[in-house]
């Protein structure tokens, strides 16, 4: 593919297109139920409701007419269980669906994550159930950051081909979307600090998502002619917000770029509430068919 024709992915546009569904879901919602659904986002790190991310996700429940709230979890003392105090603000306020908003603080692990969420009200795909039907390709919910990656490389159609190298082990960027493209026919690298001639496995492939959070590190060089990269980092720096890639440089060579910001960020928020609109209604349906 000739130089010039890099496309830059529009993150803006693209998640405008997801809210317009997730708006009709939740409109049908308020029709059937007499009441918004209600999202409940768990903040063990009680920090994040004034956060870049916490602002954007009130903000958007707000446009979607879904009812956002934050439940602050204090640090447990004496190695105590937060499960407990979470359970009682769910039974309280009666969430159609949770998430829980990272970074996790230092007491929490991703193991006591996926405990405090149960399947039915699993947003982001983290329960033990919903992560073992995305690795036996049933269908279910995965979280987000990985949705929005799956969503804009299905949306590619296989133009780029169909090897993909992803810079990411983690259990919400990573593993859930080599299981995903997986399951759709994809042929999967999974690359991590570990990992020896990133170079040589990123650039023999033809759609490269990175999620490192190391800024503007993936030059040119890591990339093949004409190739897919999706850009999943965020990092702050002297420059402004920055991705994972260097732009301007992987912008010479690539077929397709999504930039940061304005590239998986908008379409990750999009993916949480269309998935939360999922579950709800899922939720509703199974209650009126009872
Ligand atoms: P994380 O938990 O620190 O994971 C980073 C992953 O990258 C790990 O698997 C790590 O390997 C790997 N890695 C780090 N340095 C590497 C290197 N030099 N070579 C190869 N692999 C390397 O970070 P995260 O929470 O997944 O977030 C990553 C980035 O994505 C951050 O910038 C974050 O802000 C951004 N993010 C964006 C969105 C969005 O919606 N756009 C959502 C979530 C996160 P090991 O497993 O060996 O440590």
């Amino acid at each position: 593919m000739a130089v010039s024709e890099c496309i830059i992915f529009d993150g803006k546009s693209y998640s405008t297109k997801i809210d317009n569904e997730t708006a009709r879901l939740s409109g049908k919602f308020y029709s059937i139920r007499g009441r918004k659904p209600r999202l409940a986002i768990i903040d063990p790190s009680q920090t994040s409701e004034n956060s870049m991310y916490g602002r954007s996700k009130i903000k958007k429940g707000e446009k979607l007419s879904i009812d956002c709230y934050y439940i602050r979890v204090p640090q447990p003392v004496n190695g105590k269980s937060p499960l407990e105090y979470i359970e009682r603000m769910l039974i309280e306020t009666e969430p159609d669906g949770i998430i829980i908003e990272r970074p996790l603080p230092k007491w929490m692990s991703e193991r006591d994550a996926s405990q405090i969420v149960p399947e039915y009200l699993d947003v982001e795909g983290i329960n033990l159930r919903n992560m073992g039907k995305n690795m036996t390709g049933e269908k279910t919910i995965i979280p987000a950051t990985a949705d929005a990656c799956l969503q804009i490389i299905e949306s590619l159609d296989g133009k780029y081909g169909k090897d993909v190298c992803i810079v990411n082990r983690t259990r919400v960027v990573g593993r859930p979307l080599a299981m995903a493209l997986i399951n759709r026919d994809y042929t999967v690298t999974v690359c991590h600090s570990s990992t020896t001639d990133l170079k040589e496995k990123t650039s023999s492939a033809d759609i490269v998502v990175t999620a490192t959070g190391k800024p503007e590190y993936f030059t040119s060089e890591y990339i093949s002619p004409g190739a897919a990269v999706i850009d999943v980092g965020i990092t702050k720096t002297d420059r402004g917000v920055v991705g994972d890639v260097n732009f301007r440089d992987v912008y010479n060579k690539a077929g397709f770029i999504t930039p940061v910001p304005g590239g998986v960020g908008p379409v990750t928020t999009s993916m949480i509430m269309k998935n939360f609109m999922t579950i709800a209604m899922k939720r509703l349906e199974d209650r009126l068919n009872y």
